[in-house]
């Protein structure tokens, strides 16, 4: 049977862990698939690590079940799980070869040498290790260190990889370039991921899925492009990406803001008339003129307060008519980008189609 993308591994079904009187993780409700790329977000003391602790075994929850193929998974021992957790500092034997490192944990399980060889090969090909295999881990970069701690997980060929914060000990540049050899590594090897991480574009490059978590709770799911596009609350459109968020009353057809009048976006349903809510707006969303447009719905006057050069774009900071500040991002290709400097006064505007309008 082959398998489809949409084949569930791991459920987790109400997951709940308790320290003492706090509750760090509170009902989760979560899938993983089959090949999946899933990234678990969110702040610092959320929630994440404990999840992942629960999902290889390390912590038993208080409440609520793992399911492996349908099977509850919650008691077994972590050994007993086809799970395996790289940690956030993944130790190497410092004595030992790259090889060595890779293999040990193979050689343990008493596998017969001619297997463990082709295995081993297998997995410094695809973890492009081949050429270091006779080195110590002193006389590697920090990347193939990292690539290292990924080849000792895979090797034994686990269903779920759980990876926290895998990229946290290098540097900006080295953990973009290791961010696409990780999602390289992942569709090679077929095998699930779950990676935590507290870096929202991190989570965006990389994942298939994300949760995004606050509190113990997961507060959105979705595709990066669905959370990103569609934030269901303030806290999501915040911490996804930068935006723009205007805090008013809900209209009919928007919201109403003090001093700015008001600004028009799609209202669903079931949201009231008069209830507090905040219109959002992505700042790649807004058109800068110097001029008042014509024909858009939403428009607001302001002054450049501030540039931010970017080098593919200009950060520009407006200060808008009734004194609160906006983010307007604009093409270093866009003519307009020449022209601005502090204190020219402009025009903000945008179609509704791209206002959010969030009531939590
Ligand atoms: P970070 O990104 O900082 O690692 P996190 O989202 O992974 O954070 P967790 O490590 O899961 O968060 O912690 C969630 C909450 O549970 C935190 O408030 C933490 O202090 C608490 N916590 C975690 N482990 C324990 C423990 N063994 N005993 C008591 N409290 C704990």
């Amino acid at each position: 049977m082959t398998m489809g993308v949409s084949d569930t591994v791991i459920r987790l079904d109400h997951l709940t862990k308790r320290f003492g009187s706090m509750t760090a993780v509170d009902g989760v409700e979560l899938d993983f698939q089959e090949n999946e790329f899933f990234a678990l977000l969110g702040p610092s003391g959320c929630g994440k690590t404990t999840l992942l602790r629960m999902i290889a075994g390390f912590e038993i929850p208080d409440e609520g079940k793992v399911l492996l193929d349908g099977n509850d998974i919650t008691q077994l021992r972590p050994n007993r799980r086809p799970v395996n957790l790289m940690f956030q500092s993944y130790a190497l034997f410092p004595h030992m070869t790259v090889r060595k490192n890779i293999s040990y944990g193979l050689e343990m399980d008493g596998i017969n040498s001619v297997a463990l060889n082709s295995r081993v090969d297998e997995t410094l090909e695809t973890t492009q290790l081949d050429e270091l295999a006779g080195r110590k881990p002193d006389q590697l970069s920090g990347g193939q260190r990292q690539r290292v701690a990924l080849a000792r997980a895979l090797i034994k060929r686990p269903r779920v990889l759980l990876l926290d914060e895998p990229l946290s000990a290098l540097d900006k540049k080295l953990r973009g370039q290791m961010q696409l050899e990780l999602k390289r590594l992942q569709h090679e090897v077929g095998i699930t991921f779950v990676v935590v991480t507290h870096d929202q574009e991190e989570a965006l490059v990389m994942a298939d899925r994300i949760a995004l978590m606050r509190d113990g709770v997961v507060e959105q799911c979705g595709k990066p492009h669905d959370l990103y596009e569609n934030p269901g609350s303030r806290f999501v459109a915040e911490f996804i990406g930068a935006m723009n968020t205007f805090d008013g009353k809900l209209t009919d057809n928007g919201v109403e803001i003090n001093g700015l009048g008001l600004l028009r976006g799609a209202v669903e349903n079931n949201s009231q008339a008069g209830m507090n809510a905040t219109l959002a707006v992505r700042p790649e969303r807004i058109k800068i003129t110097k001029t008042p447009p014509m024909g858009e719905d939403n428009s607001i006057s302001g002054k450049v307060d501030d540039l931010a050069y970017h080098g593919q774009d200009l950060g520009v900071h407006v200060r808008l008519e009734n004194g609160a500040m906006a983010l307007v991002r604009v093409s270093a290709a866009d003519p307009i980008a020449e022209s601005l400097s502090d204190n020219t006064k402009i025009w903000c505007a945008w179609s509704p189609r791209h206002s959010r309008i969030l009531t939590s």
